[in-house]
């Protein structure tokens, strides 16, 4: 990261995202509201990769654009080829999403203590 990228951030945090132009990949470092794990953002996660929470903060995925701030709790997860797709919903206005789980960086564990919604198992 730049230096004047990290000084902007530290000074106009929400400024700085509503102003970025590339919200795809917004990298942001985070303390997990959940289980207190500091998460440092890889431009492609927004969720703790311990216990797969997050916050209601995305419309589409990145954009910043929710209002809400609701806490994101891991409900389910589908597998969708090769892939496992974490799936959330918000404990303050009921609102689900899906969500890319990271394999190597997320954890197994906690993504299969979750229950397959599909009921297949592996
Ligand atoms: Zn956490
Ligand atoms: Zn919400």
């Amino acid at each position: 990261m730049e230096e004047r990228e990290s000084v902007y951030r530290s000074i106009f945090p929400k400024y700085f995202f509503m102003a970025s132009t590339d919200f795809k990949r917004t990298v942001e470092d985070f303390v997990c509201e959940h289980c207190g794990k500091s998460v440092s953002g890889n431009g492609y996660t927004n969720h703790c990769p311990q216990c797969l929470w997050s916050k209601h903060v995305d419309v589409f995925p990145g954009d910043r654009a929710e209002m809400c701030g609701g806490a994101m709790k891991p409900v389910s997860f589908l597998k969708n080829g090769q892939k496992y797709v974490l799936l959330q919903q918000c404990q303050s206005c009921g609102h689900e999403r899906s969500n890319k789980f990271l394999e190597g960086v997320d954890s197994f564990d906690t993504l299969l203590s979750l229950v397959d919604r599909k009921g297949e198992g592996f």
